[in-house]
């Protein structure tokens, strides 16, 4: 009898077994249930416009079956576009505090989220969030470039500059050129309190994050020039001229002015020449039309000026016309004629803007180093086309 009882044994395991089984099954069974009609009651909530109460219940569902993380970030994407970023911070928040997510989805999840917290303004969190991600490979690019929005946001460049190792690493340009603009934001903040080799020192480390940053030689020509170092002042508008032919028509006035003190105009206006064959502008342009007046008189001056409006008429350039054919007029009521043009173009230009933004397009009369629409670097350059260069 005993040794029947052994023979059972397996059989009440395998029947223990198959009950336990049934039992998992049963209890997935419900759950599944449960997750459905939370997941329905979430939705009816949704589509009658309860968004609250469907939050809730989508977010109960998460609890039960990680399947759903995609499903929340569609819905806290949606809510973003309604511009309901409570909402969609809600979510996220959600998703981050769950703590069971995938690698990926955790991650996806901190980056969605400081993204939230970044638009809500709430820039402490944000930062606390992107720099969580700074190991991660794939959010590491996107993250240090959301951390140096901020930091120029506050105007916290030493905080931005602590990021210069991984920027280094990774290479990127945008990061670089950013990078470059935090030092010359401290190598003027050093030189309003007269540090001038610290100037000179950030300038240059400017320089070694972004070699094409004009901006960092635009501030190094302005101490040399201030310290009456005027060969190494025109050395930097002379790299502006390589680094950047769109900025140069700010600095041919700065320039000349060096050349003077150096005794060296000729130098000048054949470098000057050089850059107008190159690039037509209408800056440069007028600038040398003071050597060929000098150098050749007004006549010679005034042909060489209509050939080249011809070839690229602008206003500034007409402005000029008219200048110079009111100093050679002899009859007062023509003279009187062509003031009032030149008064009417003059106003005119006043009235538009010099500079427009590469990036976003925006326009302003005043420079700024960082576009104040798009918050681009280096963008803002003087005008093109018939109103400008
Ligand atoms: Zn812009």
């Amino acid at each position: 009898m005993l040794e029947l009882l052994f023979l059972l044994l397996p059989v009440a395991m395998g029947y223990g077994w198959f009950m336990g089984r049934n039992s998992i099954k049963q209890k997935d069974q419900t759950a599944k249930q449960d997750l459905s009609i939370k997941y329905s009651t979430g939705l009816n909530y949704l589509l009658s416009n309860q968004q609250d109460k469907a939050i809730d219940y989508l977010l109960e569902a998460l609890k039960v079956e990680d399947d759903s993380v995609e499903a929340h970030f569609a819905m806290a994407n949606l809510f973003r576009k309604r511009g309901e970023l409570d909402r969609a911070l809600k979510v996220h928040e959600h998703l981050v505090r769950h703590g069971n997510l995938p690698s990926k989805a955790q991650q996806q999840a901190i980056f969605e989220l400081a993204k939230d917290f970044l638009t809500a303004g709430l820039y402490d969190r944000a930062e606390h969030m992107f720099q969580k991600l700074l190991k991660s490979k794939q959010y590491q690019l996107k993250s240090l470039g959301y951390l140096m929005q901020i930091y120029q946001s506050t105007k916290d460049w030493q905080q931005g500059i602590a990021l210069k190792k991984t920027i280094f690493k990774l290479k990127d340009k945008q990061l670089l050129h950013n990078l470059a603009n935090f030092y010359c934001e401290q190598a003027v903040a050093a030189q309003s309190q007269e540090k001038f080799i610290d100037v000179i020192e950030l300038l240059e480390q400017a320089l070694e994050c972004d070699p094409k940053s004009c901006r960092a030689n635009w501030h190094l020509a302005g101490v040399y020039e201030e310290h009456g170092q005027f060969e190494q002042a025109v050395k930097c508008y002379q790299a502006i001229y390589k680094q950047d032919k769109e900025f140069f028509p700010e600095v041919i006035e700065k320039m000349h002015v060096c050349y003077k003190e150096l005794n060296e105009e000729r130098i000048f206006f054949d470098f000057i020449k050089k850059v107008y064959d190159e690039t037509a502008s209408t800056s440069t342009l007028i600038k040398y039309l003071e050597f060929m007046i000098a150098s050749y008189g007004e006549e010679k001056a005034v042909e060489f000026l209509l050939v080249a409006l011809k070839r690229r008429p602008t206003i500034r350039g007409f402005k000029h016309f008219v200048k110079l054919q009111l100093a050679s007029e002899s009859s007062d009521s023509q003279k009187e004629s062509l003031d009032v043009i030149k008064e009417l173009i003059s106003a005119y230009i006043n009235m538009r803007p010099r500079y427009s933004c590469r990036t976003c397009g925006f326009n302003s009369s005043t420079h700024y180093w960082a576009c104040p629409s798009c918050h681009d670097w280096e963008q803002l350059k003087p005008v093109r086309g018939l109103e400008g260069e």
